[in-house]
């Protein structure tokens, strides 16, 4: 029987890499995104490939909606396999004095409550189910201390810590939990972020040791390594996917 992936973010750049990348290899996907349009795309590319796949609209940062993206991915396929919990989004890029407390709060109520919200309700299906395998999606920034992203390394790194506590009590169940920490990689997400302070692109290539930022597509064939049988004895771990970026802080 045809394996089931519920994918957050899936509208957009790494998501949606990771949706056709899991299509290709016959997975269905659930799409959840706030973006109806993003996220309809996705499905429509993944129907293509040739499984099936449906969107479920949902803010990750309300816990009501992120059941309701539970349930209707097990109303319409019976199970729940794989988790990618991606949803994210940056910040203003500005220093962590001159932001304002609506920002702090947005950030952490998407990428942090709503990837704890997602493992909470997907975990739970998956332990009833004999087990499950999750990604989350930190970053270098749950890695390393950067300057003007003080709120959202806060996230990336209680990503990591999820990830690391997840495992000690359920790896027993059958649930496999790993982190992607990916550096600066070219999504729509890091365009807006980067057209916004252009001279953060230019000292964020730089930076890194291949001189060039990520592709989504590489982000992807690691997210579907990591999820599927291939790295059935990978658990609790982070692995950086940033070109030596983090290596040589
Ligand atoms: P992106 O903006 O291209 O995609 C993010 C998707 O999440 C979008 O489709 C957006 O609509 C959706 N989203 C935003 N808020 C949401 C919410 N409240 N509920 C549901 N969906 C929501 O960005 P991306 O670069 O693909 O980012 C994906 C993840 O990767 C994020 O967690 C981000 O922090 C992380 N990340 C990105 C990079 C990078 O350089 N691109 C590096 C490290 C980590």
């Amino acid at each position: 029987m045809a394996k089931t992936a519920i994918i957050t973010g899936g509208g957009s750049g790494l998501g949606q890499s990771t949706a056709l990348r899991l299509a290709q290899e016959g997975i269905n996907i659930a799409v959840v995104d706030i973006s109806e349009k993003g996220g309809n795309e996705t499905v429509e590319k993944v129907k293509a490939l040739g499984p099936d796949a449906i969107f479920i609209r949902a803010d990750v940062s309300k816990a009501q909606e992120v059941k309701n993206y539970v349930d209707k991915t097990v109303e319409h396929f019976g199970s729940i396999d794989y988790f990618f919990n991606n949803a994210g989004i940056s910040g203003s890029g500005k220093q962590f004095l001159d932001t304002d407390i609506e920002e702090i709060e947005q950030i952490v109520g998407i990428n942090m409550l709503g990837a704890l919200y997602g493992l909470r309700y997907v975990a739970e299906v998956m332990v009833k189910n004999g087990g499950g395998s999750i990604v989350n999606t930190a970053s270098s920034a749950g890695v390393i201390g950067q300057e003007t992203v003080v709120t959202y390394s806060a996230t990336k790194h209680g990503i990591v810590g999820m990830t690391k506590s997840l495992v000690a009590e359920y790896a027993k169940d059958g649930l496999r939990v790993n982190a992607v920490a990916p550096g600066p990689t070219e999504t729509p997400m890091v365009k807006a972020y980067f057209d916004a302070n252009p001279k953060m692109k230019q000292s964020a290539e730089e930076g890194i040791p291949q001189k060039r930022l990520g592709t989504a597509d590489e982000v992807a064939e690691l997210v579907a390594f990591l999820l599927t049988s291939k790295a059935q004895y990978i658990n609790g771990d982070v692995i950086r996917i940033d070109g030596g970026f983090t290596s040589t802080k």
